[in-house]
């Protein structure tokens, strides 16, 4: 069936699933990535930037694709040149590709890197879900050790703290390339058992990618995964000593988890440790998932590297991150709440507001103004609007003068103060 013609209207519409940051939500969002960058420094990561366009490649090899990001919801593009990139659906492949790509693995191991930023996924929109989503992400990589995986969580949940939500780390582990392939066979003649009890997406799912029946959402299914042979049980003594260890270090850490035998994480390239943060609402019934991750030490060889490059990670949905925080929860560094508002009065004065906005700012006070207005009614009515202290007016005669009245707009009490003498005066100000 041809497509509908757009209106107009529909054309100055967003892209579906795509929104607009604007007012609060556009601040909300850079406190996030200002407290989390701040939180990941502290902890010893530092950040990198890597494009939002990739080789096709980099994720259907690497993220896999029987993966539902790949397989249904990358959008592909093809360049003039016949090059077939993709609009980066999830961080760790593109950070590893750059690891490789620039030597990193000749440096001093591990490398702590942290990254933000959009991300795309063609899904069905819903409320809380975007097709342009955004991460925040941490990736600890050339090292196999299990303090790594730990530090990794525990990074993220302090981050995830900030929100101001108590936040539980559901964790479970997928043993080494090993115990995955051996445990597969498992689940899968366990599923041919019950065949009966899935449901046509589940039997879909259990000849293309058997561990994501694992995560179905059907409730027969879910029934049945409670019975289902666990990771746990398969492990071979060097999967299991790492799992012990990481569960030891979050104890060590105070970091509260839950073991969840059936959270395997969509994508191909986990090993070991999967884990999930989730936030319970209210009543403690339904739990959202704000971010996950987990150690994929076989990635860089799936990817076509020669050697196998031991690596941890995790991505935070900013978005709901966001959306779940108390109020106040981030407040960025740049976002100045105004004391002064600046009034002017006529063109000599319009003309030398430039001056006197930029002796303010580099003192670093923040004025709002209303420099396209001329009546005084109006822009004290402005400043009493905003609940702004002090309006700062500046007449014909204040330009000839060179000083300005400063007004508390509270008491109503004016001053008259020498520009000269302006940003010491104001700073004795409350
Ligand atoms: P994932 O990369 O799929 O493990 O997702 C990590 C986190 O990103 C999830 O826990 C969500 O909080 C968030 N997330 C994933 N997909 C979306 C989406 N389409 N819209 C908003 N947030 C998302």
């Amino acid at each position: 069936m041809p497509k509908k013609q757009k209106t107009t209207k529909d054309l100055l519409q967003a892209p579906k699933g795509m929104r607009d940051f604007i007012g609060d939500d556009f601040y909300k969002k850079q406190g996030f990535y200002e407290k989390a960058q701040e939180i990941a420094e502290y902890y010893g990561f530092s950040g990198i930037e890597v494009p939002m366009l990739e080789h096709e490649e980099i994720f259907s090899k690497g993220v896999g694709d029987n993966t539902d990001i790949v397989e249904k919801e990358m959008y592909r593009l093809k360049t003039k040149g016949g090059d077939k990139l993709v609009m980066r659906p999830e961080g760790t492949a593109g950070i590893m590709r750059s690891y490789i790509e620039h030597g990193m693995g000749s440096l001093p191991q591990p490398i702590f890197l942290y990254y933000g930023g959009p991300f795309f996924r063609h899904e069905r929109p819903q409320k809380g879900r975007y097709r342009q989503l955004y991460q925040f992400g941490l990736e600890i990589i050339g090292s196999e050790k299990a303090v790594l995986d730990a530090i990794t969580i525990q990074t993220g949940y302090q981050i995830l703290k900030e929100t101001g939500r108590e936040i539980t780390v559901k964790i479970n582990t997928l043993g080494d390339a090993e115990v995955r392939k051996e445990h597969l066979k498992l689940l899968k003649a366990f599923y041919r058992k019950n065949k009966k009890l899935l449901s046509t997406k589940d039997l879909d799912r259990l000849q293309t990618n058997p561990l994501r029946v694992l995560d179905s959402k059907e409730k027969l299914t879910m029934e049945l995964n409670e019975n289902a042979p666990t990771f746990i049980s398969t492990l071979n003594n060097e999967s299991k000593k790492h799992f012990k260890l990481v569960l030891e270090y979050l104890d060590a850490a105070h970091i509260p988890y839950e073991i969840d035998n059936t959270l395997v994480r969509g994508l191909d390239y986990y090993t070991h440790t999967v884990f999930e943060y989730v936030t319970y609402d209210d009543k403690g019934e339904s739990s959202l998932a704000l971010g996950g991750g987990g150690r994929y030490d076989g990635l860089a060889k799936v990817m076509g590297h020669t050697k196998d490059v031991p690596a941890v990670g995790l991505g935070i949905g900013v978005d709901r991150s966001i959306e779940i925080s108390k109020e106040d929860s981030f407040n960025p560094k740049i976002r100045k709440k105004p004391k002064f508002y600046f009034i002017q009065l006529g063109y000599e004065a319009k003309a030398k507001a430039f001056d006197i906005i930029e002796i303010l700012r580099k003192k670093k006070y923040a004025v709002k103004h209303s420099l396209a207005k001329n009546k005084l009614g109006l822009q004290l009515k402005k400043a009493e609007d905003l609940k702004i202290p002090y309006a700062l007016i500046f007449g014909k005669k204040e330009a000839i003068d060179g000083t300005v009245i400063v007004r508390n707009m509270k008491s109503r009490k004016q001053e008259t103060v020498e520009i000269s003498d302006l940003s010491d005066y104001l700073k004795t100000l409350k």
